[in-house]
């Protein structure tokens, strides 16, 4: 994971933004197809809430304070200290499980997208290939074009024919 934000083409690849509201509009609908896709996403995005949940369990005295009557002013600064750490590194777990759950569900519908209307984008590392030289591999990464594996070949027909729909079970 090289990237702090999902990277879903190559960056000189420069959709307006109507272009790029569509196409995420389109990923959108091809994911809501794919219930494992669905499924993943949300697994990931709850990781982060099961660790938060499950870490307060096994440390509940890092949030509480008890305040006796022997010992009225208790220092609250600890447990603010706790709770704000507690907090940022939720963001952070949060932050990362969400990249993973792009990376893992969502970045390939963008890319096949993409592929479907013509961006010769590589299909491993999504740099954008010269668009004279359709059949060669990747300058980036050495991938070889579409056609080239059995996964890819359905992506392949429905580039020729639009009215087959997306049919890739093994995006990687
Ligand atoms: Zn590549």
């Amino acid at each position: 994971m090289k990237s702090l934000w999902p990277v879903f083409h190559d960056p000189s690849y420069k959709p307006s933004s109507v272009e790029r509201l569509s196409l995420h509009w389109q990923a959108n609908l091809r994911m809501l197809r794919r219930p494992r896709d669905i499924v993943l996403f949300t697994l990931i995005s709850f990781v982060p809430l099961l660790l938060l949940v499950g870490f307060q369990t096994l440390f509940p005295n890092l949030y509480s304070v008890s305040i006796s009557q022997a010992n009225p002013t208790r220092d609250v600064a600890p447990l603010l200290l706790a709770a704000l750490v507690t907090m940022l590194a939720f963001l952070v777990l949060q932050h990362f499980a969400f990249l993973l759950a792009i990376n893992l569900t969502y970045l390939h519908h963008v890319r096949s997208v993409l592929l479907d209307r013509g961006v010769p984008l590589c299909v491993r590392c999504a740099h954008l290939l010269p668009p004279q030289t359709p059949e060669a591999a990747c300058p980036e990464c050495g991938a070889t074009p579409p056609s080239a594996t059995m996964s890819d070949s359905n992506r392949k027909a429905s580039i020729d024919d639009p009215t087959v729909m997306d049919s890739e079970d093994s995006p990687r």
